[in-house]
This record gives structure tokens, sequence and C-alpha cells, in this order.
């Protein structure tokens, strides 16, 4: 007799039994009529779970939280955060549930997590509910973002739940399924300094590390090595952020990883014309997360960080002050490090050589002075370096003889294999992004039940670097004259 394929592998628990002090046994609330509207197959496969089974009436019983997996004991997650400066020391999984982890095809373990699940004991006043409109963002902006090859979360489905959600209107529900290396943040330190002793923080450090940075264990000290490898790990990311001109929206510490990946794509956006102060968030209008401002505020959320290890730091409190304070001024330096070694493989520069600093510099000065795009614009350089310039001058209009100083300064510093060059620069310099405009599109139409507009966009951002005839519509900036783009907290 054939057994049916089971949808997902089995499920571990290591986080939920070592650290049960920080999780909630919990039951997701269901789904009454549950609709798969997104599966990521390539992801499934890599999970070594099977498509098929997947999508079929019991896979989807497990994807709208309606069937718990064999196995499987979920939990709300316990963390604390500080959100735009302010501490909150009860946030935790509201509307979420870890199922559990798997390892998968490389033998990685990452976690499988529903959100919009249903209320949990850390709702506070939240529903516990989720829209379909941003958690197909957080489909869509994920799948991009791993196409761009920069570390993040990424959704295994979009389940619809035939249930409505109270928004500003009425909006259909979904449950998400998130695959994360692990759902460990910065907050998760800060609630057990807050909540828990010394030994339960220590506790937390060593799943951490033996999970992420186990480089770390065998250190001198196991504990600054952790936190340097975080910082590296931010300095690094927040770096690969910028190159592409994202702004992540809502950088509080409960949305960032002790892992490195990117997390919660919420009122996130991609820069159109480049401008360091853009900030997206509705909600943001002091634009602390702007796009320039997203390295001070890693650095600030990693001394977030750094005060919940603080016990384990040194032998004494002013020790373990002066070493974490050593490895927090550090931070700049590693992110522009990051950020310039980015650069170079953007503007196809082999090596560094004096004057890198301020020649990238200029170039953003231009961009921004003359409101240009930034991603079709690096795109055009690649062929600037195979002769052409035409469609890089064009985009500085009347700055273009600022742009023609700078561009000589640059293809001078250029090697002469140009023709390889250019190759290597195309690898890097995307020619489709999640442009805002044509996210909110497919979304709109996603949420009036259209998803032909989300499934051709994701198939678009899933190549970001591969130009094709027939796409220039989504290489482009919205039209003039739509007025700065706004998102709204993806609740
Ligand atoms: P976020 O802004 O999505 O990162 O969430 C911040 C905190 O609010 C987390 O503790 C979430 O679990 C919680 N939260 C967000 N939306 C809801 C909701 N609809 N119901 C319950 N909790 C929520
Ligand atoms: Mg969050």
């Amino acid at each position: 007799m054939s057994v049916a394929a089971r949808p997902l592998p089995a499920l571990e628990s290591t986080y939920a039994t070592e650290l049960a002090d920080l999780v909630t046994p919990w039951k997701a609330a269901g789904a009454s009529d549950p609709t798969l509207l997104v599966l990521n197959e390539e992801l499934a496969a890599e999970l070594g779970a099977d498509p098929e089974a997947l999508a079929s009436p019991e896979g989807v019983a497990v994807l709208a939280g309606n069937r718990v997996p064999e196995g499987a004991t979920p939990v709300a997650q316990a963390y604390a955060g500080h959100q735009f400066g302010g501490f909150s020391p009860r946030l935790g999984d509201g509307r979420a549930l870890l199922l559990g982890e798997v390892l998968d095809v490389h033998g990685q373990r990452r976690d499988l997590h529903l959100k919009g699940s249903g209320r949990t004991p850390y709702a506070r006043g939240g529903d516990g509910k989720a829209a379909v409109g941003p958690m197909l963002r957080e489909f869509v902006v994920g799948e991009a973002m791993h196409a761009l090859g920069i570390p993040t979360t990424r959704a295994l489905a979009v389940v619809a739940t035939g249930e409505a959600v109270v928004r500003e209107t009425l909006l259909p529900g979904a449950v998400l399924t998130r695959v994360a290396a692990s759902h460990l943040r910065v907050g998760t330190f800060e609630w057990a300094a807050a909540h828990g002793d010394r030994a339960q923080v220590q506790r937390l450090a060593d799943y951490a590390i033996a999970r992420h940075h186990p480089a770390a264990a065998a250190a001198d000290e196991p504990y600054l090595a952790f936190l340097e490898a975080v910082i590296e790990a931010q300095a690094e990311l927040v770096a690969r952020w910028m190159l592409v001109g994202f702004v992540h929206g809502v950088m509080n510490t409960d949305n960032m990883t002790i892992s490195g990946e990117t997390i919660d794509y919420g009122p996130c956006a991609f820069l159109d014309a480049f401008d360091p102060v853009t900030a997206f968030s509705s909600i943001d209008h002091a634009g602390r997360y702007a796009w320039g401002n997203q390295p001070a505020i890693a650095q600030w959320n990693l001394s977030r960080l750094a005060g919940a290890l603080l016990p384990l730091l040194g032998p004494t409190q002013d020790a373990a002050v002066t070493a974490a304070q050593q490895l927090l001024e550090a931070f700049p330096a590693r992110h522009q490090r990051a950020w310039e070694a980015g650069m170079r493989a953007k503007l196809g520069l082999a090596e560094a050589a004096p004057g890198d600093t301020e020649l990238f510099a200029e170039l953003l000065t231009l961009m921004h002075e003359h409101e240009v795009d930034l991603t079709s614009t690096f795109r055009a350089l690649s062929d600037g370096v195979r002769g052409d310039l035409t469609a890089a001058r064009l985009a500085f209009g009347p700055g273009l003889e600022a742009f023609d100083a700078w561009a000589a300064r640059w293809l001078a510093r250029v090697g002469e294999d140009r023709a390889e060059v250019a190759v290597a620069m195309d690898r890097v310099n995307p020619v489709y992004i999640p442009r805002n405009h044509l996210v909110e599109e497919a979304l709109a139409s996603a949420t009036a039940g259209d998803l032909a507009p989300f499934g051709a966009l994701l198939e678009v951002l899933r190549h970001p670097f591969e130009e094709r005839p027939g796409l220039e519509a989504y290489a482009v900036p919205a039209p003039a004259g739509d007025g700065p783009y706004r998102t709204f907290c993806g609740t």
C-alpha cells in the first residue's frame, strides 16, 4: 500500500525544548475556508517538503493552522523590543506561532513559523490576524531580496483564511508560513535580560552561538565573539540593503535578527530617485528609519543587544562595558568596509584605491542632486564600461557636466578587460527590483481576487539581473506625479 507523502518533513523543536521558559505552547485559531494563494515550490523542495502534498487539502490545513503537523509543538515566542526608541518589555508573537524546525537538504536548521494565525497571550490589543496584502508583500519582497543575494527570511506559502480582517476597511485575511534561519531577535535577548536571570541570558546566548555563530564557542571570550559576529552580520546586511536602495522601514530591535537575515517586511520599500533621507513608513514621522540612517540605527540596536549580554561580557561591569563599547564603536568601520566593497563591485573596480570613498560619495551626491533613479542608473553604467554612456548621461540631465567629470575619473579606474568587467557589473546591479508602485498594484489586484499581476511580478523579481525583452515596465520608476510613496504598517 502506498503511503501519501507528508507535506512537511519531521519537525523538531529544539528551541521550545531547550528554552522552554521563553515560549508559550499555543494553538492556531484556524481558518474557516482556507485557500492556497501562493506556494514557494523551490523553497519547499529545499526544505525537503513535498510541494504537491503541501498544495493538497491536508497541506493547506497545515499552512492555515488548522492542522498541527505530526510531532510538532507550536509555541508563541517571547521577546521584548525597542520600538522607535522606546522600550516595550512585553512584545512576543502576538499573532504568530513557531511550528518547529526542519533540517533542510543542506543540513541547515530552519524555523517554520505561521504569521496571522490568531491571538496568543502576547497579542495585547491586537486581533491576531493578518491581511492578504501585507502577507503577499512579505512573500514577494522576501523572494526579491533572496534573488538579489541578500540574507532574508522567506515565505513558504500564503493561505487566504476565507475570513475578513478589520483594518481601516474590511480586508481578506491570510496566514503566511515563514521560513527563517531562526526567529532569534535582539528583542529575544532583551526579554531574557528584562525578565530572566543571568543563567537564562547565558542559555539563550549558548543556543544562538550553536545555531548561528558556532565559531564563537571556540573563542577565548565566547560571548564577546558572539556579539562581534552579530555586529559583523548586521554591518554587512545593512550595507547590502543600502546598495540596492532598500529601506526596511521599521528597524525596531524586535525586527533585527541574530542570524543576520532580514525579517519583517512591513512598511519597507525601495528607493527610486536617490535621496538618502527617504523614509517610507507613514508612522516614521521623524525619518528615524530613513535609508541613510540605517547604519546608525543598526548600531543603536546592537548596543541594546550588548546591554542585554552585559553580564556575560566581562568579569566586572566596567570590563564588560569597555569590551562591548570597543566592538560597538567598530560598527561604522565594518559597515563602511562592506559598503565600499559593494560599491566597488557595482562600479566594476577590482581593487580598493585611495580616493574610493570620495569617488563613491560624489556619485551619490550627484544622483541625489539630480534625482537620478538609483537602480536603472547603476545598471546603465555597465554600458558605459562597454563604451556607451548615453543612457547613464541621460539620467543626469542638467548635471551632465559634473557626471562626465566623475565618469572620466571612474572609467580611468576600470581595468582593461572591459567586456568582462561589464558582465560582472551586470551580476550585481539589478534590472528589476520591487518597484513600489508595481508592488502596490499587484497587492491591490490580489486583494480584489486577481493574483495574475502578483504572479507576474514574482516571476520577474526571481531573476533580477537578467534583462528580458517585454519587461521594460518592470524596470522603470513610477511615472512622475504619483507623489511620495508611503507604506502603512503591514498589520
Ligand atoms: P510588528 O510591527 O509586526 O513587528 O509587530 C510588533 C508587535 O506587535 C509584535 O509583538 C507582534 O506580535 C504584535 N502584533 C502586530 N500585529 C498584531 C496583531 N494583529 N495582533 C496581535 N499582535 C500583533
Ligand atoms: Mg516584528
